[in-house]
């Protein structure tokens, strides 16, 4: 569940903005996740429920989430390919070194509040 602290890290820097700007409370997170980081609409949904338990400004947050396909590139053909979850080697050569290039993000895009 390493959801739980990417969401707590996001959330905390979200609140440190938002308190800069004069907002009492966040109504609305969108984030930028990578599909491979493997997190799960629902577990996302468990650890918002954590994190609004914790911090009263963020009681009523809803989060938005924009996905971002997974890719990796192989260093062997220069073939580059998606996937879901990192995989151990090319589906075209089947080298073993391989670079992830997209699919690891977890950053907050936006957020608004009052
Ligand atoms: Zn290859």
């Amino acid at each position: 569940m390493h959801e739980i602290g990417l969401l707590k890290n996001a959330l905390s820097s979200v609140k440190h903005q938002a308190l800069k700007e004069g907002l009492r409370r966040v109504d609305l997170v969108e984030l930028v996740v990578g599909k491979m980081q493997g997190i799960t609409a629902d577990s996302l949904a468990l650890a918002l429920e954590i994190a609004r338990a914790d911090e009263p400004m963020f009681a009523r947050c809803r989060v938005k989430v924009k996905e971002v396909e997974g890719a990796m590139e192989c260093l062997d053909c220069h073939g580059r390919f998606s996937l879901d979850k990192p995989a151990d080697s090319c589906p075209s050569c089947h080298g073993p070194n391989l670079k992830l290039i997209s699919g690891l993000e977890f950053y907050v895009d936006s957020y608004s509040g009052s």
